[in-house]
């Protein structure tokens, strides 16, 4: 299509990597025109550079295009960023510096108060504070950050977010059971994951407590307060190729039952819905009643990967109720997460004349 925008992917032949070709192979805003990965895969073919280890074949498309190392210029309008978190904090803002639109998947810059941590449902107003990115930064026209949140906050936050617009949460405890492709790829060594939990993931529990805290905070002015109700989070690795789950319990600010809030996750939707984007699902959230549900084999291609699936909605003897999340890990939780916040930043109309190579 001729009004397309051309974008890159830096740490192409990544997990992640590998799900952003998969999900921009047809997409209607978006064309893949440049690949960067590390050293080890410079100036080959993406073909020759990467095992494809998807289940659909590797696009076409994509195979014939030479890496470039992670930084500009590169040939695409804006650049989508899954690089290990120590080697993106520099690359991206390279590009963001050069003039391109950066929007990342990694943790390098996602809790700087001048840098947007998007969820187009639950905090799409959270954009303003790039107003003052753009004023403390200097970047030129085109040139930003926006990131996307770790895997299991975005499950974590979306799930959330329609019972604190509704009944405020008072407190939360969170309880992860991750899957082994969040861990990029080799990986977990196979003898750790095998007949095995993990009760340790670098980094892990602190991301989800302060980032969830970060999404679902205020905007005062151009800058976001952090909703401030106790969060607590505790993370383990499972023997499971995708989809994260997280047994949830809540306390919530003002009384509700339980059919309230029920309804209330089943009936979310939100600005990407309205817009119609074309990454967003249908429904966010799709509440299931059988009692054995989610299940991450059953459940994490909901909604084409997008929705998250709750569960087992049940009040609790400590906090007042008690649910199940589970989302697709590397979609939800990463390259499609990224590529809805671009869909929404184009439609807004932030690419229309700051992008470098604008259409
Ligand atoms: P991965 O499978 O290890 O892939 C890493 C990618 O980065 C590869 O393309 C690799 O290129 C490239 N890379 C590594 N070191 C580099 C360097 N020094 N310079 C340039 N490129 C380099 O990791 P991943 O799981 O895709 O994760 C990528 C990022 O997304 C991380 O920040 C991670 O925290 C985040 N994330 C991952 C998930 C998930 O479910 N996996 C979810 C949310 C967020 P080569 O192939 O050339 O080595």
């Amino acid at each position: 299509m001729p009004d397309q925008l051309k974008v890159g992917i830096l740490g192409a032949t990544g997990t992640v990597g590998q799900r952003f070709v998969q999900m921009l192979e047809h997409h209607p805003l978006f064309r893949l025109s440049a690949v960067a990965a590390s050293g080890r895969s410079e100036d080959m073919p993406y073909a020759q550079a990467c095992t494809w280890r998807l289940a659909d074949e590797m696009p076409d498309s994509v195979k014939p295009l030479v890496i470039r190392a992670p930084r500009p210029p590169l040939d695409c309008d804006l650049v989508f960023s899954s690089l290990p978190a120590e080697t993106a904090r520099e690359a991206e803002e390279s590009f963001a510096r050069a003039g391109y639109p950066v929007i990342s998947n990694s943790s390098a810059w996602r809790m700087e108060d001048d840098v947007p941590l998007l969820i187009p449902e639950v905090n799409h107003a959270h954009l303003r504070v790039l107003e003052t990115q753009r004023v403390k930064r200097g970047f030129p026209a085109g040139g930003m950050l926006v990131t996307n949140p770790n895997c299991c906050a975005v499950m974590v936050a979306l799930a959330l977010a329609p019972l604190h617009a509704r009944f405020g949460i008072a407190a939360a405890m969170v309880t992860t059971m991750q899957a082994l492709s969040g861990a990029g790829y080799p990986g977990v060594a196979s003898l750790d994951a095998t007949d095995n939990v993990l009760p340790y993931i670098e980094n892990e529990e602190e991301k989800i407590e302060s980032e969830t805290q970060k999404l679902l905070g205020r905007l005062d002015g151009t800058r976001v307060a952090p909703a401030c109700f106790p969060l607590s989070a505790q993370c383990h690795r499972v023997n499971v190729s995708d989809g994260h789950m997280a047994a949830i319990r809540v306390k919530l600010a003002r009384p509700g039952r339980l059919e309230e809030m029920r309804a209330a996750m089943a009936s979310f939707t939100s600005l990407p819905q309205e817009l119609r984007l074309p990454t967003a699902p249908e429904r966010p959230i799709i509440v299931r009643d059988e009692p054995d549900r989610p299940q991450p084999r059953l459940d994490r291609q909901a909604g084409n990967g997008m929705s998250v699936t709750i569960g087992r909605i049940l009040p609790d003897r400590v906090l007042d109720y008690r649910f199940v999340a589970l989302s697709h890990n590397t979609i939800r939780g990463a390259a499609g997460a990224a590529i809805l916040n671009a869909e929404l930043l184009f439609a807004k109309g932030y690419f229309d004349s700051r992008t470098k190579r604008a259409t």
